[in-house]
């Protein structure tokens, strides 16, 4: 994604563009009808909620607020896929900082088409198949992208359009998950009706007939009904969201990639306690600033989008940071999938100044206090082991929570 639209670029030659997709908060209508910060959540069917344990705060039990939900939709690299991030924060103050409090889980459902080639190809990783080409054609899809070259175009038109690379897997397009999206997005927002008898039958039923044999065979989980709206707290504002790729000043030099730390952050000082503390404090902040001359860049972004991309580090010292921070790793230090065991990979991050957005009605300085909200996937985007073809699944995912500095 290094060309320019003619409009755009002539003597703007000053500018460099990333691969990561920045997201902003609006009132307005945008092209992506899917994805929002706030709000309550919209499954990927009426009928299929999660289990009402992923609505809790690990922490106090209570009921969680939904920050984001967004459109993770990949054609190029998971044909058939249609999968959605969910990321929720507990409001409590007494779960300020604490694991648990914020979570983020993934919906999932693969089509019976997409199953089929999956079994079939088997031997071939789905990640393997990825070309260059189609990762360029990721941003597209993804919560309303305007392609550079395309003016604005609709990307949900646009995927059945010649602006878009001739697909390679034509069977996808017996499948688009496109329409399959246009077509849920059409409908307004339905509470889920969740019956959890029926819902246990159908896993169950599954389970004994349409399970296919290469699933991972788990016991069927304890599925508790998805509490009703009114049961969680005032949802936040609802703002729809906007993406484009992140522009850079070419005159600010851009960090560097895969810097190595110049501190042993576990302990092998030579200096005295004071020195120690003197550097450490450094280290936070030229991480810190960092961080934040590049969202100064952009200042309004609400959110960080690259699928196996690298999350901008608010901290290289607390767990997060050092389990994802010193460039040599990649994103090891997120934990494994839970349902497959495949690695996770960076997708999405939210900044600081989807605080800003989320609480602009609240009065006061008693609200969230993260630098961050890193969510890593599944790099294989798998699906729960007890829910067939066409079926909607829900998966938890990986949210490391960079808080905010307290300075003294
Ligand atoms: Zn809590
Ligand atoms: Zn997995």
């Amino acid at each position: 994604m290094t060309t320019y639209d003619s409009d755009s670029s002539g003597a703007e030659d000053n500018f460099t563009e990333t691969n990561v997709l920045l997201g902003y908060a609006t009132k307005d209508e945008t092209d992506d009808n899917v994805s929002h910060l706030g709000g309550h959540p919209e499954w990927l069917d009426s009928k299929t909620a999660p289990t009402g344990a992923l609505a809790r705060c690990k922490t106090c039990n209570s009921y969680l607020s939904l920050l984001l939900q967004l459109n993770g939709d990949m054609p190029g690299t998971f044909p058939g896929h249609e999968r959605r991030l969910y990321v929720w924060s507990c409001r409590k103050k007494t779960c300020r900082r604490k694991d648990g409090s914020i979570r983020a889980f993934r919906a999932i459902r693969v089509s019976k088409e997409a199953m089929a080639r999956a079994q079939t190809a088997k031997a071939v990783p789905v990640a393997a198949s990825e070309s260059k080409k189609q990762q360029m054609n990721l941003g597209e899809s993804l919560f309303g992208a305007k392609p550079l070259t395309g003016g604005g175009a609709n990307p949900f038109s646009a995927s059945s359009g010649s602006s878009v690379p001739p697909n390679p897997f034509a069977s996808s397009h017996t499948s688009n998950p496109f329409a399959a999206t246009s077509l849920l997005a059409a409908k307004p927002p339905q509470p889920p009706t969740l019956q959890l008898s029926n819902l246990t039958d159908s896993f169950a039923d599954k389970l004994r007939i349409s399970s296919p044999p290469h699933a991972i065979r788990q016991p069927a989980r304890p599925h508790e009904p998805w509490p009703s709206e009114s049961s969680f707290p005032d949802p936040y504002p609802i703002y729809n969201l906007d993406a484009d790729y992140e522009t850079l000043d070419a005159e600010a030099p851009m960090p560097p990639q895969n810097v190595r730390m110049q501190l042993d952050v576990d302990g092998e000082f030579s200096n005295s306690a004071k020195d120690m503390k003197g550097e450490y404090e450094s280290e936070i902040d030229k991480t810190f600033q960092k961080f934040a001359d590049r969202l100064s860049q952009n200042p309004e972004q609400v959110l960080r989008y690259e699928f196996k991309g690298q999350p901008l580090l608010y901290s290289k010292l607390d767990a997060v940071g050092k389990a994802l921070g010193d460039g040599r790793s990649g994103n090891a230090g997120m934990t494994r999938c839970g349902n497959c065991g495949a690695e996770r990979v960076f997708e999405v991050q939210l900044t600081p100044h989807a605080i800003m957005e989320l609480e602009a009605e609240e009065e006061g300085l008693e609200g969230m206090e993260w630098g961050t909200v890193i969510v890593g996937v599944c790099r294989l985007d798998c699906q729960p082991g007890d829910v067939g073809a066409g079926e909607v699944g829900y998966l938890e995912e990986w949210a490391g929570v960079q808080w905010e500095q307290t300075r003294k």
